[in-house]
């Protein structure tokens, strides 16, 4: 095969959002790309969301105009239940075998294998994993987003009884170097926000009880949210959570030091949220060691520069966008893959 007649595609790693966005980008440019997806449906996790901060907007409608629109197109192929499984580099492009037992040649690859959260049972105080009622903030998105086929009502996951009294926990596998994780995952405080007036909204006679380390809302709109949860009654307690326990009935009793009033707290509540940190996709480790790229010491892939070169890795040809440089809200990651586009395109037409 003549390799500089099909070197002009990109391979796309990764048909979240931020995949999505950068084939759409590249599109618009007249440039093909093939999007590699490991699980079986496009969309990623925004798929799950029935409603997304700070504007409300549907999570699922979002995901199905950026697929709508992959779809009008020919100049992309999506290619689902896949994965990348060898790379090889030849002058002009590289060359890459997928597990469909094909072979693609393109010109640049953009990974865009998103991000994973923290593992809530290695904080064993609770008692994730071990209590059915005790679940982490993506279960409660999906709760949330079955809720429209269940009355209206969020159910819990033991019993099914609807839920009047929930906390949310903060900052649950962030801001600690106990567990490795010394950073701030930046929109917890925004999304547990956003799902405490989703609730609240669903059921004015509530109560939605936030235990926070620090409030960080912090971009456009974000703030105006939070004091929007406040009129709508969310109470916000500052306090480290010491630990949630079972009552016979499933109910959770939760224990935490109030540190504004220096006193313990207690409540017992009918769910728990637990308001996991981000961390690094879960193949981060096997994508940089086959395309050879580099990771920073928290996991996640490294920019050759990140005020001059945000988009690029450190070897030639090979991009990032979205979450894979670190967490951030949709807005932001569509506009990230929209840029990457244009870099890939500046990169190829260099050629
Ligand atoms: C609980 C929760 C609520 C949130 N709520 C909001 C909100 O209200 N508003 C907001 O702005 N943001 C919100 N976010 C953030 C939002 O989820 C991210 O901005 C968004 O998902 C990032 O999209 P992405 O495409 O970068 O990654 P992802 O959504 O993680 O998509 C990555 C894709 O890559 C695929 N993939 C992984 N590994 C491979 C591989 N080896 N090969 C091929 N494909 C692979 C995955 O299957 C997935 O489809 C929330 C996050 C969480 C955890
Ligand atoms: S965004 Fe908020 S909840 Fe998330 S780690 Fe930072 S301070 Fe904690």
């Amino acid at each position: 095969m003549d390799k500089k007649t099909t070197n002009s595609k990109v391979m796309i790693v990764g048909g979240g959002i931020s995949g999505l966005m950068a084939a759409l980008s590249l599109d618009s440019l007249g440039i093909g790309s093939i999007i590699v997806e490991k699980s079986p449906n496009l969309g990623g996790k925004v798929k799950e969301y029935s409603q997304v901060f700070p504007d409300f907007r549907s999570g699922k409608n979002i995901t199905k105009e950026l697929i709508d629109r992959v779809k009008q197109t020919s100049r992309i192929l999506t290619l689902v239940s896949t994965t990348a499984t060898s790379m090889e580099q030849y002058d002009g492009g590289f060359s890459v075998a997928t597990s469909d037992s094909n072979r693609h040649d393109v010109g640049a690859i953009i990974v865009a294998c998103g991000f994973d959260v923290f593992d809530a049972r290695r904080q064993e105080e609770y008692g994730y994993g071990v209590y059915p009622n005790v679940i982490n903030s993506l279960e409660l998105e999906s709760l949330l987003g079955a809720h429209e086929t269940r009355g209206g009502k969020l159910l819990r996951p033991s019993d099914g009884k609807p839920v009047d009294r929930l906390a949310i926990i903060f900052c649950v596998g962030s801001r600690s170097k106990r567990l490795g994780n010394p950073y701030c995952s930046r929109i917890c405080c925004s999304y547990s926000t956003k799902q405490a007036i989703e609730i609240m909204e669903m059921n004015p006679d509530a109560s939605v009880t936030c235990f926070y380390m620090d409030i960080r809302t912090y971009d456009r709109g974000f703030e105006e949210m939070y004091q929007y949860a406040q009129e709508l009654g969310v109470k916000y307690i500052r306090g480290r959570v010491s630990e949630c326990s079972a009552l016979p009935n499933g109910d959770i009793q939760v224990r935490a030091e109030n540190t504004l009033l220096g006193r313990p707290v207690q409540g017992v509540f009918e769910l728990v949220s637990l308001s996991v940190g981000m961390m690094p996709c879960p193949d981060a480790e096997n994508i940089a060691r086959l395309l050879d790229i580099e990771r920073s010491k928290d996991g996640f892939f490294t920019r050759k520069d990140s005020y001059f070169y945000p988009h690029d890795t450190n070897r030639e040809g090979i991009f990032l966008a979205g979450t894979v440089t670190g967490l951030k809200p949709i807005k932001d990651c569509l506009t990230e893959a929209t840029a990457v586009g244009s870099r890939v395109a500046a990169y190829l037409n260099g050629k």
